[in-house]
């Protein structure tokens, strides 16, 4: 298991008291010492400084911050500072992205229009100075025509310079394995690592499932649906389903794991420690 990848995703927050929690979070976490933590980016770069902040705060715990950048609505020169700012600041991994823009908010200034151009300027301005991360949607991108066209469009951002890439969460493990077998038999072998979402509050997991295309089998939401607001029976209920899910991941050989913690530690710490993979 040396090779297996480990690592976790945070949000930056703005409040003084968001802060301390997030820095609580990467404190414990730190303690697995995972290969990184990403921190992700609002679209349109609303959380530009906030990101890059944190990050640093990051590389200087001594574990490798990696920002999401996404690409909507920005210009290329803007994107290309920040790209100056990350290199100049030793971040040598990126989470790169398309993002979707907060509605309301004009794409006017928006110079590039999907990921796998971001990929292009990136490897363009800096060449392989930063491994760059994609997004994959095992259960497709909710905007694809199909998913054929999908599929295609991920291969895009392989062939543009992707390292690797994180998938969206899902809850159906054979999504995943028939995406990785798809991809396989396009000739794309860049690892592609499983997002996982540790499962604490049923309302906002269906409504963030359903804008982001992920499918919660039935049996697993008939379940949350029953315990209602018992917030304690959800967590355990989250916890075995996600480990079981886990398990049966690493028996297939995925390469890695990547955590989707919502700025919380104990989910993820539970189900990893469940693992006992080390
Ligand atoms: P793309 O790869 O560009 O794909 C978007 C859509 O366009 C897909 O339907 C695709 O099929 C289609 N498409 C792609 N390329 C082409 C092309 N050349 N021609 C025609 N069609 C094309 N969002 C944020 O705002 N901030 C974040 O920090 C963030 N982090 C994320 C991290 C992970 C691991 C994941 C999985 C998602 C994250 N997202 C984030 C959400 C993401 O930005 C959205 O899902 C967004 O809608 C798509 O981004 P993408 O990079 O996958 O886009």
């Amino acid at each position: 298991m040396d090779d297996f990848r480990l690592s976790f995703e945070f949000f930056p927050t703005k409040t003084e008291e968001g802060r301390k929690k997030l820095f609580n979070t990467r404190d414990t976490l730190a303690k697995l010492n995972p290969d990184f933590f990403s921190v992700t980016y609002g679209a349109g770069g609303s959380t530009r400084n906030n990101t890059i902040d944190i990050v640093n705060n990051i590389n200087n715990l001594g574990i490798s911050g990696a920002p999401h950048l996404s690409c909507v609505g920005e210009s290329r020169e803007s994107i290309k500072e920040l790209l100056n700012d990350y290199a100049q600041n030793d971040i040598n991994r990126i989470v790169a992205l398309r993002g979707d823009l907060p509605s309301g908010m004009a794409a006017s200034s928006g110079e590039l229009t999907y990921a796998n151009e971001l990929v292009e300027l990136i490897k363009q301005e800096h060449g392989d100075q930063f491994h760059l991360e994609v997004a994959a949607y095992p259960e497709m991108h909710p905007q694809a025509s199909n998913f054929e066209a999908d599929l295609l469009n991920f291969k895009r951002k392989v062939d543009a310079g992707a390292d690797s890439a994180i998938t969206q969460y899902f809850f159906n493990i054979d999504s995943y394995l028939h995406f990785v077998d798809r991809c396989l038999d396009m000739g794309i072998e860049t690892p592609i690592y499983p997002g996982i979402m540790p499962i604490t509050n049923y309302t906002k997991l269906a409504r963030f499932s359903d804008a982001c295309g992920t499918e919660i089998p039935r049996w697993i939401r008939k379940q949350l649906e029953a315990y209602g607001d018992d917030t304690q029976s959800i967590e355990k209920f989250g916890e075995e389903v996600i480990t079981m899910m886990c398990e049966d991941l690493v028996e297939n050989g995925v390469p890695g794991l990547h955590f989707y913690t919502l700025n919380q530690s104990a989910p993820s710490l539970k189900i990893w420690n469940n693992l006992n993979l080390w």
